[in-house]
């Protein structure tokens, strides 16, 4: 047991022994850090204090044992992020995020065979049922499964030396007051601990308990903005014919007027990783013939000949997703010293849009320009900072719900114009490859979506008449 930790047989925490460096939080490069839950966003921010900080310990409540494909460098899917049997597409904004904190990231993904493709030439791209024009975006996209993607990412962050994993330990709560946050209480076995840091980072996901511990605490939790859109996914893997030379990394179908959609994208060990998704309710089928009826409906063919023509690997499996949700501690007039979250505990966006991963490594980021400035507003400084990051991932995926005229939600004259303006991009998207490079830069979070506004690419979007 670490000098910074104390054992309760009880239910009742004790108190933590005083934090190592009562302001280490903001940065002196020393003290101790304490990160809840290793997913994506867990294994970024670890990486990331680990350079300012003298000890991160990663609390994470799944086991990483050294057998069963759990141990660190595993990559067999775990309780913890059901998710991750579902395909993960990284952004090109997320991969060169990444490739910021863990150099050479793309080529060792590549290396353990995930595909590499410049994304609109490798990408079979439909939108509103026609295709995407093939355009140079410089856009790289890198696809694999998930597990692989966390593996690497996990590897790399355990190897760091100040950073200690505990895994099979479930976060249970928050030491402190309500002006400042000195530890966490976790489960292992039944038997409470209390774990004494400087800085605590909440990424313990969707499912983060953190308005509730703070409540706890006597400090108020966040509000809470929701869209409600039903998306259910359905995913099943195929093999790919290992000698097959050319054709493309991946196919995206754009959920249609009738909320459905798919993609396919080449994964590691010769596979294709297919995902249909159906919006509001309708949900992908999880029988096999079912499931091959409902990809034959996409608007476009190359997935439905995916799941007819391929060996399936394993059965489909579901996934629902009720609800995109913000919290927004950006917006809390007081939050505890020592406490921040970050990831889908942050703000949790519908995955149609690919984006929690990338605005999980921007958020990392975010933190490793705040914690340079040694002070001790470090949480009000650091949910700005991603508060920015996520209403710009925010605002493009609740405006691309909100066209689906059955999420209910209102809709202001700005929404009624982005959309119409949208549709009509989209449109040019289908011949115009100018349209389609920066309309694919936009949605890879690379360009802000006012490129979508220049005067050059609004003139052609407006200019363009459907032959
Ligand atoms: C169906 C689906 C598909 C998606 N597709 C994409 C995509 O294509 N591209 C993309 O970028 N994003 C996608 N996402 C989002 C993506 O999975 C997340 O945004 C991303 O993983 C960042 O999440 P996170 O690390 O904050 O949380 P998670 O990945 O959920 O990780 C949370 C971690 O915390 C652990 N944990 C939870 N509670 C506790 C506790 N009390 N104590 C200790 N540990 C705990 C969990 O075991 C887990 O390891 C998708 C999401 C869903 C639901």
């Amino acid at each position: 047991m670490s000098s910074d930790e104390t054992t309760v047989a009880g239910p009742t925490p004790a108190r933590p022994d005083s934090p190592s460096h009562p302001h280490a939080a903001d940065a002196t490069g020393e003290g101790h850090a304490i990160v809840l839950g290793a997913g994506i966003a867990g294994l970024l921010a670890t990486r990331v204090l680990a350079d300012r900080f003298a000890r991160v310990t990663l609390v994470e409540r799944d086991e990483f044992a050294e057998d069963g494909g759990q141990r660190p460098g595993g990559t067999a899917t775990r309780r913890g992020v059901p998710q991750a049997r579902h395909l993960h597409g990284l952004l090109d904004r997320g991969r060169t995020a990444i490739e910021q904190l863990y150099p050479g990231f793309t080529s060792e993904m590549a290396r353990r065979g995930a595909s590499t493709a410049e994304v609109l030439i490798g990408t079979r791209w439909y939108v509103a049922g026609l295709r995407v024009a093939t355009a140079e975006t410089g856009l790289t996209s890198v696809m694999a499964t998930r597990p692989l993607l966390e593996a690497v990412l996990r590897e790399r962050t355990l190897t760091l030396p100040n950073v200690r994993l505990r895994s099979h330990t479930t976060a249970h709560g928050l030491v402190g007051t309500a002006h400042r946050v000195r530890g966490v209480v976790t489960v292992t076995d039944s038997e409470n601990h209390t774990l004494a840091g400087d800085l605590v980072v909440d990424t313990t996901g969707r499912g983060s308990r953190a308005p509730e511990w703070l409540t706890r605490l006597g400090a108020r939790a966040p509000q809470e903005e929701r869209l409600e859109v039903d998306l259910g996914y359905t995913s099943r893997f195929y093999r790919r014919d290992p000698g097959e030379v050319g054709g493309p990394a991946s196919i995206i179908i754009s959920t249609g007027a009738n909320g459905h959609g798919g993609g396919a994208i080449r994964v590691e060990d010769d596979r294709w990783h297919v995902t249909l998704a159906g919006m509001l309710g309708d949900h992908p089928p999880t029988d096999p013939a079912e499931f091959a009826t409902f990809a034959a409906g996409l608007a476009g063919p190359d997935i439905h000949d995916i799941v007819t023509g391929c060996e399936p690997l394993g059965d489909p499996v579901p996934h629902r997703f009720r609800h995109s949700v913000r919290r927004r501690f950006d917006r809390q007039p007081v939050v505890p010293q020592g406490f921040l979250v970050l990831g889908d505990a942050l703000c949790s966006f519908n995955p149609l849009y690919a984006q929690g991963m990338t605005v999980a490594a921007q958020q990392a980021l975010a933190l490793r320009d705040c914690l340079q400035v040694p002070d001790r507003e470090l949480p009000v400084r650091f949910y700005a900072a991603a508060g920015a990051v996520v209403s710009a991932a925010w605002g493009l995926a609740s405006s691309a719900d909100l066209a689906h005229p059955g999420v209910v939600a209102p809709r202001n004259l700005r929404t009624r114009f982005t959309n119409a303006y949208v549709a009509r991009a989209q449109r040019a998207a289908h011949l115009d490859p100018e349209v389609a490079r920066t309309f694919l830069r936009v949605a890879n979070l690379v360009d802000p979506p006012a490129a979508l506004l220049s005067p050059r690419i609004a003139r052609r979007i407006l200019l363009h008449r459907n032959p």
